[in-house]
């Protein structure tokens, strides 16, 4: 491990490193520059969910407010090919879900799906890839415990009246995969927490025993 560290840090010094944030050049072995350690503060608060008809709440851990440098390095995320965020977003995570959930309750780890199609195209899931970074360090299983049946519009580009429709009965969660199973299931963005819900919603219906979220960003209060 210790080698492995000296052979990326030597790396770093030919291919020098970019901000997280902001994508400026930073020294080897760091992952945000100055400027955006002193600018950005993480909001690391776990709120709750509460699901429609059951009443149920759900918590949820969220790092940061979805604004300025955070959103432009979740962009390059998610649609630019920045896949190697991955491992920032999910250290961030793990230290938060350790420090305010009950991690050693969790069973298996899982992400919201995207369909066939968006994968195919965009070649990886920006959520499996945080999820099954902090399944590593949780040290827990990552399952792909969801599917995405069909594709819908984005919730960002809908009023706040449609979303809910939006993802209902678009995923379906795999019996085998989640039953008895205390899941935490991960997500890039949270916008109304309509999608977090549902998917929480089908696993339970499908016999998960509890469910829990964590997402790098929240773009504006969930219901609760
Ligand atoms: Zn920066």
């Amino acid at each position: 491990m210790k080698f492995k560290k000296i052979i990326l840090f030597c790396l770093e010094l030919i291919f020098p490193p970019h901000c997280i944030f902001c994508d400026k050049i930073v020294a080897p072995g760091t992952k945000i520059c100055q400027g955006c350690v002193c600018a950005i503060k993480p909001v690391s608060a776990v709120r709750c969910m509460n699901l429609p008809d059951s009443g149920q709440n759900i918590p949820c851990a969220v790092l940061y407010s979805y604004e300025d440098q955070v959103r432009d390095s979740i962009i390059r995320f998610k649609f630019y090919g920045e896949k190697s965020n991955a491992e920032f977003y999910a250290d961030q995570l793990s230290e938060l879900i350790g420090n305010r959930m009950n991690a050693s309750s969790f069973d298996v780890v899982t992400a919201v799906p995207i369909s066939h199609e968006r994968k195919k195209g965009r070649g990886y899931n920006q959520s499996e890839l945080i999820a099954r970074k902090i399944a590593e360090k949780l040290n827990l299983p990552y399952r792909e415990c969801l599917e995405k049946i069909r594709d819908n519009p984005e919730q960002h580009l809908l009023p706040r009246t449609e979303r809910m429709k939006n993802v209902k009965g678009i995923y379906r969660a795999d019996k085998d995969l989640a039953a008895g199973e205390s899941v935490l299931l991960i997500d890039d963005i949270v916008t109304t927490g309509f999608t977090l819900c549902e998917c929480a919603r089908v696993l339970l219906e499908n016999g998960a025993k509890a469910v829990s979220c964590a997402a790098i960003a929240q773009v504006e209060r969930t219901p609760c």
